[in-house]
């Protein structure tokens, strides 16, 4: 599994650089809309309890921490915090077009 050598938070986006060289620029809206905690998805029906509308446009990550060697927390300008994002769920969300080729090839 990957693992983020570094993580950087830009005006423009989440930056993650990870350990085999590959860069995700993740923007803010998209990770927060894609927060996978008890608040924003139920937990048995995997369905979105978030509603993507009440997430502001200029939401921001203010901050972020490692959680164990698994995973980061950010913490967002709208004070949500919960969402704990694995490296491996970050690495699938990568939006560039490399890896959404490879995504799309998989099924
Ligand atoms: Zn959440
Ligand atoms: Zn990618």
């Amino acid at each position: 599994m990957n693992e983020p050598a570094r993580v950087e938070i830009k005006p423009e986006g989440i930056a993650i650089v990870w350990d085999d060289g590959h860069i995700s620029l993740y923007a803010h809206k998209y990770l927060r809309i894609n927060c996978a905690c008890a608040g924003c998805i139920e937990e048995w029906t995997k369905r979105q309890l978030l509603d993507p509308i009440t997430v502001p446009a200029d939401i921001q990550a203010v901050d972020y921490m490692e959680v164990g060697r698994y995973a980061l927390q950010f913490l967002w300008s709208d004070t949500h915090y919960t969402g704990i994002y694995p490296y491996e769920t970050l690495r699938a969300l990568c939006p560039c077009a490399e890896c959404k080729a490879a995504g799309s090839k998989k099924g």
